[in-house]
């Protein structure tokens, strides 16, 4: 067939350009269409755990690292609650451009189209896109990266989803907001809140020292269907500031981040693949999904790759064998349990979830590191978390057993109506 190619990427975000490269090294005819110039800046920025990145030898592609990375559990207001827990693992701040352009110079034989993708057909044996300019593309296979919002893919409904929301500033301060030298995962001390507020869903400072007197602070709520509004995260970031007699001297930055946390698979016989953000890719116990791109997207080339070989397979069977790559019974599985745990920990107020990470990070560090960053084998992941029930204190053992959905309301609220 002329003017089809095998595969057209939909999207020109991290997703995108990661599977055209690994698509593009294997052979594979590959066009692309997104809305921007792919080369145009991304609007955010991507933090890892190192040793995610030398797993897959790039930390090279780090613009900031840190050594000394912390979280903090306890409640603040003394020394005793005021102790960090450290982490020690690395922990690094993606320089995007990098990370941009090392996909894109595995994609040099891509081409690229400024447009829009409106609409997407399956016919026999390939797919149709209709694009906002007017321009019809075919592809043997499209691929959706165009993130979680996506229209083209389509997935089971199951209610709300919870989304992970924040506010953050890149700027400079009256005085170090946080240790010099220093990354902060999660800082959950609550000294800074009213009695009511500690009753609110629960939200947490990730932070950064990026050198030359600036920070990145962002106040974050995990993961909360609706997602905790803006202004609430603004004034609690000014507040958490404030407590500890930091101002705000000059903003160079805001982030206004939501993306979803728990949203459900995609409909796996569906014609088109998706790749990232519209494949629920997002971790759903942490959010994070730059190192699941890297870590998955060669196995499913690889496994398109093959399958394009066979030139009788159309769009159904292609998509097939890409879901299957992509979505093994085995990451389903885990995806599951995943989901099971974040939906147990939206029902926690601040005091629980202080206590559940405090736990969980007292678990070995392969464990823990592993349980982030899904590379744990199912057989090991059910262990890690059989263990951390089996170190938690009991009434946390009666929050992830019941959790809030069996509850007539959220743990949160329990104690608002225990007052
Ligand atoms: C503020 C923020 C911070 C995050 N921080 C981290 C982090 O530190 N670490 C981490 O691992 N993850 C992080 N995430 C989660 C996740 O990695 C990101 O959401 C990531 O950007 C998702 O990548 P994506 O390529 O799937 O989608 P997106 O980045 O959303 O890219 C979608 C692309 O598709 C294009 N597009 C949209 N519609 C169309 C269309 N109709 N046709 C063609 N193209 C279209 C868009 O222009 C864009 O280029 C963060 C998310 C957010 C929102």
């Amino acid at each position: 067939m002329t003017d089809c190619t095998d595969v057209l990427v939909l999207g020109g975000g991290p997703a995108a350009l990661c599977i055209a490269s690994e698509l593009n090294k294997r052979g594979v005819a590959v066009e692309g269409i997104a809305p921007e110039a792919v080369d145009a800046p991304w609007p955010n920025t991507y933090g890892i755990w190192a040793n995610e990145l030398e797993a897959v030898a790039l930390d090279h592609l780090l613009e900031h690292r840190w050594r000394d990375t912390v979280s903090y559990f306890g409640a603040g207001g003394d020394a005793a609650e005021d102790q960090p827990t450290a982490h020690g693992i690395d922990y690094g701040l993606f320089d995007r451009a990098a990370l941009q352009n090392h996909w894109l110079n595995g994609a040099t034989g891509v081409l690229w189209h400024r447009d829009s993708a409106e609409r997407v057909e399956n016919e026999a044996d390939h797919s149709v896109v209709i694009c906002a300019s007017g321009e019809v593309r075919k592809a043997r296979l499209v691929i959706d990266a165009t993130g979680a919002n996506s229209p083209h893919i389509s997935r089971p409904d199951r209610g709300a989803v919870a989304g992970q929301a924040a506010y953050g500033v890149v700027g400079r301060f009256s005085e170090d907001p946080i240790s010099s030298g220093r990354f902060v995962l999660m800082d959950y001390r609550s000294d800074h809140l009213s009695d009511l507020q500690r009753l609110e869903p629960p939200t947490f400072l990730y932070a950064m020292d990026l050198g030359d007197g600036l920070f990145f602070v962002e106040e974050t709520s995990l993961a909360l269907a609706p997602g905790v509004a803006y202004d609430v995260l603004k004034q609690r970031l000014k507040q958490r500031l404030d407590h500890r007699g930091v101002q705000i001297s000059e903003v160079l930055h805001e982030e206004f981040c939501l993306f979803p946390m728990n949203l459900p698979l995609p409909d796996r016989s569906q014609a088109v693949l998706a790749f990232g953000g519209a494949a629920s890719m997002v971790h759903p116990a942490s959010g994070y999904m730059v190192g699941s791109l890297l870590r998955r997207a060669p196995g499913l080339a690889e496994a398109l790759a093959a399958a394009l070989a066979d030139p009788s397979l159309g769009s159904v069977d292609l998509a097939r064998r890409g879901w299957q790559a992509l979505w093994p019974t085995e990451l389903v599985l885990r995806h599951q349990l995943y989901q099971f745990g974040l939906g147990r920990l939206m029902g926690f107020n601040e005091r629980l979830l202080r206590t559940h990470f405090s736990t969980f990070f007292s678990l070995a560090r392969e464990d823990w590191f592993g349980f982030l960053t899904n590379t744990l084998p199912l057989p090991r992941l059910m262990g890690v978390m059989l263990r951390l029930f089996a170190l938690s204190p009991w009434e946390l053992r009666r929050g992830l057993v019941l959790g809030a959905a069996k509850q007539q309301k959220p743990c949160w609220l329990n104690e608002a109506s225990n007052d």
